[in-house]
């Protein structure tokens, strides 16, 4: 049977269990995927060309006679030596920084010819620049005169070989990897189908699919160069980006309308209780609060299910606005119930809202996986009997045995951590269900509007007021000091601080500091404190329990990974020491940051360097220091370090593409959402017929099987 291309890469000639294996780590698991690993980028492999054919960054590899060589002393006292070299075409530059052999470069003699193999630097009028090209000497001199074109006319251009290179998996080379590429494109020879609507290919004159995957992979190189394909810019990766994101709109715009469909009962009754709730609140409502509260009401009081996203950054007061909404509903006669993602962030929660809703004469029940059986069952008898009117909880809320009597309200914490089928498991509990997520991932918002065109969004962008800023300072190794100092001072007025480690053990490959390596310096210098440790490999009652004690002050420092992340609220912690900085993203780090200064008290965040960090981490760490506004560092770490890596992981809250850019991609993005809008359109008005194309409608199946 021929492959097609949802194919097990096993099947492909030369992949076995070991290679496949290897393979997926890159989620490479059949051969679209395969295809779909594109190069890195394409260097050139010249041989003689003319100069007007030659491009910074070819590679070439040619014969020239040595001419002479010359020295300069640069400020810091070191030499830079070039080298100059000719041949019938050019005049050659080879830049040495540092001289490799001495001896064997000083045998040069003038007019020895040599071959030069080396990346182009720089081209100039007069000659090409190369740093520290590799030379090898001939053994018997030849003559280069003979080797000379006489006229112009007989001058014969080799053709440019492009290479491809690829981004190596592990020890897999890129060689093998591009052998294995050209194996599975043999194999799919005129099978990879068409995927785009015709009016799309017309109106852009996009390349086919297939011709695509050939030219990117280099399988077909037409005699004149592919423009921008070095730039990762042709057409052909244009095609890609478009695909990808068309469909990805097309999802959407499906379903916003699935979401227009659900018609519920408007819940028109004024809420007794909410005047009652902001009686009881020691402080008052930010502005930005009570807008996100008026916007959420009014969505209730329409006869459509509200689809909301409320972005607000850490510690902005989402959770809050949460709860008062609850109140419209509850007092409607509807429950309410708020998924949160982790057993910590689920309790702390269940605590906020018991202190919320019970002085209102409200129950509040609790659902999570590690509760005792007689415990879940009561709060399961609760939830059923529509006798608790919020529920909080964990994965637990949306499983099978989970009835609600009249779920009205599905509110979902830090939505990105849950799958889009979690989400709705839990909406579609309630047969009227209003459905509201929070995130306190800030993205501009032109990507919101591409990232979540099927929600309507509210953004908290205010922060409650009377709090500090807090003083951000990255420190290199050497300077430490400082941070313990201050740690130490803020232990003496009886703060608390959090120490966050990459790692909870040493670990042989990386080499990063870990609790295990650090705690002992760290319990010694601070002797007569508390230390509490903290990490994902404890059972959630004994990591509740830790941050619980941490809480109430029996821990002074808390040593953590980062699964103190999420939401945690403890106001007399003022000192945040995040090791290894350079290991998390902007976003990441300004998450943690917000676990301080949560009060009213002054605090402190040290970013600690580890000893071998780039430019780009010395950057963004001073971005750190200047900015306090997480919607600013989130585009600065979208700049930085590509919106795949938003947070450094799969957490980053966005989807992840393969081939967009969500920043150098945006008119992309705004072509391929009309298109995709006009799509949605025609289908529905059936003047396109989806079953011509296949895998169109394979992907659009796909989607509403959720919807
Ligand atoms: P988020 O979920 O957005 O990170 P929370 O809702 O947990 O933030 O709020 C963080 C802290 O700020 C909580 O202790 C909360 O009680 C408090 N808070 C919320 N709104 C206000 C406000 N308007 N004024 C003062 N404090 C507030
Ligand atoms: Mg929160």
């Amino acid at each position: 049977m021929p492959a097609q291309l949802d194919t097990h890469i096993q099947y492909l000639k030369g992949v076995g269990p070991k290679l496949a294996s290897l393979l997926a780590l890159r989620g490479i698991k059949d051969y679209q995927s395969l295809i779909d690993y594109l190069p890195r980028k394409y260097i050139r492999v010249v041989q003689d060309l003319h100069k007007e054919e030659l491009f910074p960054g070819d590679l070439i590899e040619t014969q020239a006679y040595f001419v002479g060589k010359n020295s300069r002393r640069i400020s810091n006292g070191r030499t830079i030596t070039t080298f100059s070299f000719k041949n019938s075409n050019f005049n050659f530059k080879a830049v040495f920084f540092k001289l490799p052999f001495r001896g064997f470069l000083s045998q040069l003699e003038p007019a020895q010819t040599v071959t030069l193999k080396s990346k182009i630097k720089k081209i100039s009028l007069h000659s090409i620049e190369l740093h520290h090209p590799e030379i090898q000497f001939f053994s018997e001199q030849a003559e280069l005169e003979e080797q000379k074109p006489t006229t112009s006319e007989n001058q014969k251009v080799d053709k440019a070989d492009l290479m491809a290179i690829y981004p190596e998996i592990y020890n897999l080379s890129s060689d093998k990897i591009s052998k294995m590429i050209s194996g599975a494109l043999k194999e799919l020879e005129n099978s990879i189908p068409e995927t785009l609507p015709d009016f799309v290919m017309n109106q852009y004159k996009l390349p086919g699919l297939e011709a695509c995957y050939r030219h990117l992979h280099l399988k077909d190189l037409p005699e004149n160069p592919v423009k921008g394909l070095q730039t990762n810019n042709s057409i052909f990766h244009k095609r890609l980006k478009y695909e990808e994101l068309f469909w990805f709109q097309v999802r959407i715009f499906l379903q916003k309308k699935l979401n227009t469909k659900k018609k519920v009962t408007p819940l028109l009754r004024a809420s007794k209780r909410i005047p009652a709730a902001l009686e009881n609140l020691p402080f008052q409502l930010t502005q930005d609060q009570q807008n996100v509260i008026q916007e959420i009401i009014d969505d209730f009081k329409k006869p459509l299910a509200m689809h909301r996203l409320i972005q607000g950054d850490v510690g902005s007061g989402k959770t809050l606005v949460a709860f008062v909404s609850a109140l419209h509903v509850i007092d409607n006669g509807g429950q309410t119930a708020l998924m949160a993602p982790t057993e910590i962030l689920a309790e702390q929660h269940y605590k906020k809202a018991k202190e919320f809703f019970e002085p209102l004469g409200l129950t509040v029940a609790f659902l999570s996986g590690s509760q005792k059986k007689p415990e879940y069952d009561k709060n399961l008898a609760l939830i059923y009997s529509g006798k608790a009117a919020f529920a909080v909880g964990t994965h637990a809320l949306f499983q099978k045995n989970v009835f609600f009597n009249c779920l009205k309200l599905a509110i979902i914490d830090e939505q990105h951590r849950f799958g889009v089928k979690q989400r709705e498991a839990l909406h579609s509990k309630g047969k009227e269900a209003h459905f509201l997520v929070m995130t306190a991932t800030p993205i501009p918002r032109t990507l919101s509007m591409t990232l979540y065109g099927d929600l309507d969004i509210s953004i908290i962008r205010e922060k409650p007021p009377g709090r500090m800023p807090i003083l951000t300072k990255a420190l290199f190794q050497k300077e430490k000091k400082r941070a313990f100092e201050t740690a130490l001072e803020e232990l003496q007025k009886g703060h608390q601080i959090y120490w966050i480690f990459p790692l909870i053990e040493e670990s042989e490959k990386l080499e990063l500091k870990s609790i295990e390596t650090e705690s002992p310096e760290i319990i010694k210098f601070f002797k007569g404190f508390n230390v509490g440790i903290l990490h994902g490999k404890l059972k959630a009652v004994d990591k509740e329990k830790i941050m619980l004690d941490f809480r109430d002050k029996k821990y002074d420092i808390l040593l953590s990974t980062t699964v103190v992340e999420v939401g945690v609220d403890v106001p007399n912690a003022t000192t945040m020491i995040i090791e290894h900085a350079e290991r998390f993203g902007l976003s990441q780090l300004h998450q943690l940051r917000g676990r301080v200064g949560r009060g009213t008290l002054e605090g402190f965040c040290f970013l600690m360097l580890g000893k071998e960090v780039s430019q780009v981490s010395i950057q963004r760490s001073q971005i750190m220091e200047k900015s306090d506004d997480g919607f600013y560092l989130a585009e600065e770490d979208l700049k930085l370090r590509g919106a795949g890596d938003l947070y450094g992981t799969k957490q980053s809250g966005l989807p992840e593409f393969k081939f967009v850019n969500l920043i150098e991609d945006q008119k992309i993005i705004e072509f391929a959402r009309k298109d995709a809008e006009k799509f949605v359109s025609l289908v529905q008005s059936k003047r396109i017929k989806l079953n011509q194309e296949l895998e169109p409608i394979k992907k659009i199946k796909m989607w509403s099987l959720i919807g």
